[in-house]
């Protein structure tokens, strides 16, 4: 409850004084203006939503999340945005690689939000992607690439179920 409460403070106190940016170095170190520099960066806009679903998406580690995840998490945190925007801003966010989209389930999209190359491990049934640990796999021996391609990435996607009678953790 503490970041959410941060979170509204942080945007209610910096944001309508971000336009006039004579005291940025006083601000070294905010995360909200390093969120706002790297939004920049990668040639997007600053919005008041950007910065508001980049400060949910980015602010605890490396994570990965559906559209409706980061939606429930813009509820709770009182970010007044559609589901809509959240998708969309997820896919601009994609485009410029602040994220990686991860092809893990036909029917809903999971967005990473370590844009690297790494792989993962996916509980199918209850939807749950894990990030492989670094020793975790080493592809070899792959096929050649098709006439006139190379190879841009690998990455495994290992499906998991839980063993009959283990149980949850919940
Ligand atoms: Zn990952």
């Amino acid at each position: 409850m503490s970041e959410l409460l941060s979170l509204q403070a942080a945007l209610n106190a910096r944001i309508p004084a971000l336009s006039g940016d004579a005291s940025g170095a006083a601000r070294r170190g905010c995360p909200l203006s390093d969120l706002r520099d790297r939004l920049r960066r990668a040639g997007l806009r600053p919005t008041r939503q950007r910065l508001s679903l980049g400060w949910l998406l980015f602010g605890r580690g490396d994570r990965h999340l559906t559209a409706e995840m980061l939606y429930d998490e813009a509820m709770r945190a009182k970010v007044p945005v559609s589901l809509a925007t959240v998708y969309n801003t997820l896919h601009q966010f994609t485009e410029v690689g602040l994220l990686r989209q991860l092809a893990l389930d036909g029917s809903k999209a999971y967005f990473d939000t370590n844009p690297s190359e790494h792989h993962h491990f996916f509980l199918e049934d209850e939807g749950q992607v894990m990030d492989m640990p670094d020793c975790g796999i080493s592809v070899e021996s792959l096929p050649d690439a098709p006439e006139g391609m190379e190879i841009a990435g690998v990455e495994v996607i290992v499906r998991l179920r839980r063993r009959a009678g283990a149980r949850r953790q919940s």
